[in-house]
This record gives C-alpha cells, sequence and structure tokens, in this order.
C-alpha cells in the first residue's frame, strides 16, 4: 500500500508505482505477520552508494567531505515511523492498521469511524478542541483495532507521540510492582504516572476491567483528570458502558468522562472474525 495519503514525507520519486512518491510504503503480504512491514522503496534504495549503512553518508570527492547519501532522508523518516509505532507499544497484529483499511459497513461501526476520521483530520488545525472518547461495546466489536487505527494514523501523518496501554498489565500492575522492594521499578511510582499523564495521546483499552478497588479507582480517576486537565487526548475502550461508572468511586470516574470524553457505542459483534486484516486473507 502506498503511504501517500497518509504520509506527508515526499522522499521518492514523485512517479513512483510503488510509494508514489513517499519513499517508503507498506508491504501488507509478510509472512507470520498480520500488520506488514515499512520498506524502503527502490525508486530512492536501490544500490545507493552508502549501501543501507548508518548513517547513510557517502564521501563526495569534490567538496572533500561527507555528504548524506541520496537516501539518507527516505530512511530516516521511514525509522521515525517505525520508532514511534515501538514506542507507542502498539500491539503487533495492529501495527499499521490504518482506518482507510477498515470496514465500515457496519453503522454502529461507522459512527465511531467518523468521530475518529475527524479527530485525525483536524488534529493540526488551529481552533479545534480536541476531546477524547470512550469507547465501549462486548469483546470482539472492534474497539480496539479502531483505538489503534487512530494511534497509526496520527504517528504516521504527524508524527505525534502515542502509547496504547491495557490498563491493568500497563498502568496498575506496573504502579503496583513499584511499590515491590525486590521489583526492578521499585520507587519509580511518579515516574510511570508522569509517562501516562504526559504522553500526547493514550489510549487505555479494557478500562474498568480491573477488579474493583478503592485503590484501582482512585488512581484511574487521578490519570483520566490529570490528563484531563493538561489537555491530553484519551482514548478508553470498555466492555460496560459509561454509565455504570455512575455507582464506582462516588461517580467521579463518570463525572470526568462527560467532560472529556465522546462517548460511543460499538455494537458489531466478531468484527475481528468477520473482516480480515486487508481483504487479502
Ligand atoms: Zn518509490
Ligand atoms: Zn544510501
Amino acid at each position: 500500500m502506498n503511504l501517500y495519503k497518509l504520509s506527508p514525507v515526499r522522499e521518492g520519486s514523485p512517479n513512483c508505482k510503488f510509494c508514489a512518491g513517499v519513499g517508503f510504503f507498506l508491504e501488507e503480504n509478510v509472512k507470520n505477520s498480520s500488520s506488514g512491514i515499512l520498506l524502503l522503496c527502490s525508486c530512492v534504495g536501490e544500490s545507493c552508494p552508502c549501501g543501507g549503512k548508518a548513517p547513510y553518508m557517502v564521501y563526495d570527492e569534490s567538496q572533500n567531505r561527507m555528504l548524506p547519501c541520496v537516501c539518507h532522508n527516505a530512511r530516516i523518516e521511514l525509522a521515525k515511523v517505525e520508532y514511534l509505532v515501538k514506542k507507542a507499544g502498539i500491539p503487533s497484529k495492529y501495527k499499521y492498521r490504518t482506518l482507510k483499511s477498515m470496514d465500515t459497513t457496519h453503522l454502529s461501526f461507522l459512527a465511531a469511524y467518523d468521530w475518529a476520521e475527524t479527530l485525525v483530520d483536524k488534529w493540526n488545525s488551529s481552533g479545534t478542541i480536541r476531546q477524547g472518547l470512550y469507547l465501549w461495546g462486548a469483546t470482539g466489536s472492534g474497539k480496539t483495532l479502531l483505538a489503534c487505527g487512530i494511534l497509526n494514523e496520527l504517528i504516521l501523518r504527524y508524527g505525534t507521540e502515542c502509547r496504547y496501554a491495557k490498563i491493568n498489565r500497563d498502568f496498575l500492575s506496573t504502579i503496583r510492582d513499584s511499590y515491590q522492594k525486590e521489583s526492578e521499578l521499585h520507587g519509580m511510582e511518579q515516574t510511570i504516572k508522569k509517562q501516562f499523564t504526559d504522553v500526547e495521546v493514550l489510549v487505555l483499552d479494557d478500562f474498568g476491567a480491573n477488579k474493583e478497588s478503592d485503590w484501582a479507582n482512585s488512581q484511574l480517576y487521578d490519570l483520566i483528570d490529570a490528563r484531563y486537565e493538561e489537555e491530553k487526548v484519551t482514548i478508553l475502550t470498555s466492555n460496560i458502558q459509561a454509565k455504570d461508572w455512575k455507582d464506582k468511586a462516588e461517580g467521579r470516574i463518570y463525572s470526568r468522562l462527560l467532560e472529556m470524553a465522546e462517548i460511543i457505542h460499538l455494537d458489531c459483534p466478531d468484527y475481528r472474525e468477520s473482516h480480515n486484516v486487508f481483504g487479502t486473507h
């Protein structure tokens, strides 16, 4: 798939039929991978003088100094995208899955899709108020797919710093670990919380799947509250509807959710099963 409409990078040859001028493209048919990989396009790197060796410089005799190879910028841009996707912790089966590759025939999916597309399209427009999302529905309704689609597009289009986290495994458990003397995370509670608060866009997957305790609920409240105050976008996916939060944590989480997020219900059972990744499997 060429990334012309997604990436602003133009390091390839404008008429190239593989990359349409970007300089790299998404190879979707990769053995043992549902996500595909980014490849440098042959219009940039075919037998380039540096041979693909970092830092992609070549010696120029006439100027008697090292100059960037023809492949330099395209490789750097490609590596930037790979780095941001890796740092975001997007699960491998959702890597590089963009909104455009998703099936929108189901009406309830379409509503969430429209919301996502608007957020991504208007990301850098001045005067837009960026809102969060509370996306709820049964397992298999496509919540995680859609949430990761937003992250992938923000990374490709704007180089935005994103993070995907499962609420228990990546957030609550990590904080619990920081209380354990023998853990390598010991004493890191504030650092962990700061990372979660500071990242530009955060997906919290399985919100509410934690064992309920006052401690867990107050951690969740503090996190979404801090992000709300910092005007950062938070995307929550959950199996429970937002109003079920009314009776939990004295309603504090619920009232924050209403202020910070659009609430959308995904009512498409087995989205994952019925639609293949790129329609090619
Ligand atoms: Zn090309
Ligand atoms: Zn080169």
